[in-house]
Order: C-alpha cells, then sequence, then structure tokens
C-alpha cells in the first residue's frame, strides 16, 4: 500500500497519519517531522531546512527529494509507506512517480482532508500553545497557508484526473475522521 496524505495546514495530516499507516503496517513517513528531527539534532540537513522552516517556505525540492528517496529506500518502507506532507509541489510529484514506478509498484491513492478556512486558523493556533513550534506564528502561518494554495492544493487536480483522489472531510473529533478515512480506503485495493 503506497499512500500519500494531503491538506493544508492545520488539516490534521500528522494526527491521522499514524492510525492509517498502523492500519496498513506500514510507516507514516512525515517531512516535516524528519526536518524538526534534523532541526533539533543540529544535522547538516537540519541546519539547511531551519531558515526555510521558520520563514514557511519550502525546503527546496532538491533537498527534500532527496531526503524521502532515502527514507524510503530503507526496509521497512519496501511493503509500502504513508506520505505526510510530500509530495507539495509538481516536481516532486515527479520525482515520487520516478522512486515508486522504479520498484514496480504504483501510488494506490491521494487521500485530502478537507477543513474550513476557520477551523484551520482555531487549530494552528490552539496547537501554537500547545506545542510551541516555531512556524507556528500568526505570520507564518499565513505564509504557510499562501504556498499552499499557490503550489499544493493544484495537485490535488493532478491525482483526481488520475483517478486516485480519495476526498475525505478532515471536520469532526480525530476519531471520526479517521473512520471516514478507513472507510474511504477500504474500497482501494491492495497492490
Ligand atoms: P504543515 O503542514 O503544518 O505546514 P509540516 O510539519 O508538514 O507542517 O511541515 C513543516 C515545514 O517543513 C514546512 O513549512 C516546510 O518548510 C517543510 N516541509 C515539509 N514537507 C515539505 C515538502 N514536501 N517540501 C518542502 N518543504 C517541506
Amino acid at each position: 500500500m503506497r499512500l500519500i496524505l494531503m491538506g493544508p495546514p492545520g488539516a490534521g495530516k500528522g494526527t491521522q497519519a499514524t492510525s492509517v499507516a498502523d492500519h496498513f503496517g506500514i510507516p507514516a513517513i512525515s517531512t516535516g517531522d524528519i526536518f524538526r528531527a534534523n532541526v533539533s539534532q543540529g544535522t547538516e540537513l537540519g541546519v539547511e531546512a531551519k531558515r526555510f522552516m521558520d520563514a514557511g517556505d519550502y525546503v527546496p525540492d532538491e533537498v527534500t527529494n532527496k531526503m524521502v528517496r532515502n527514507r524510503i529506500d530503507e526496509p521497512d518502507a519496501k511493503p509500502g509507506f504513508l506520505l505526510d506532507g510530500y509530495p507539495r509541489t509538481t516536481a516532486q510529484v515527479e520525482e515520487l512517480d520516478g522512486m515508486i514506478t522504479f520498484t514496480g509498484h504504483k501510488l494506490d491513492a491521494a487521500v485530502v482532508l478537507t477543513v474550513d478556512a476557520d477551523e484551520l486558523v482555531a487549530r494552528l493556533l490552539q496547537r501554537a500553545q500547545t506545542e510551541g513550534r516555531a512556524d507556528d506564528t500568526e505570520d507564518v502561518i499565513r505564509k504557510r497557508q499562501d504556498l499552499y494554495t499557490e503550489q499544493t492544493e493544484p495537485l490535488i487536480e493532478l491525482y483526481r484526473a488520475r483517478g486516485i483522489l480519495v476526498e475525505v472531510d478532515g471536520m469532526g473529533t480525530v476519531d471520526e475522521v479517521t473512520a471516514r478515512i478507513f472507510a474511504a480506503l477500504d474500497i482501494i485495493p491492495e497492490s
């Protein structure tokens, strides 16, 4: 099973990714989490990524693509994976296509979580208080939302055209959303 989970900042991708991945016995791979781990460990990648993340910009495609390629080459990702936060640009889509077809597989589904704009802002401001993420300030949140609209939202139509888009209502409790994702994915045959 090879899945991607999409949605604007605050849609609940990270929260849902783990339960969905556990259900299918595959790793949940969050590019945001990998970047943050590298930042806190002070690795070369972390130093490079930090200035983009703090500004709410996307980390350059070459850096992100290489990181994802290395991660999905790990043994635990051989049976499949769920990508949370990747791809976010058309260049990343092409790169991912190459990585997957190289192994003789296909992308099974692109799940997109849809959430009202007001609810997104409320969730991010709430998260700013509880988690203290450096990029959850008002200005940077706005920047991330704009980038999502410009660069990532168009990918929804791209995956719809391929016939693998699964749109899920991301409003409601965490459990309600999880149940909707499972219901929507059970109709997808495993590859
Ligand atoms: P959110 O979806 O709430 O913006 P993430 O935790 O998924 O947060 O990502 C945090 C930051 O990590 C992004 O703002 C960006 O700087 C960087 N990042 C994550 N994934 C990607 C990606 N696929 N391409 C480029 N940058 C990324």
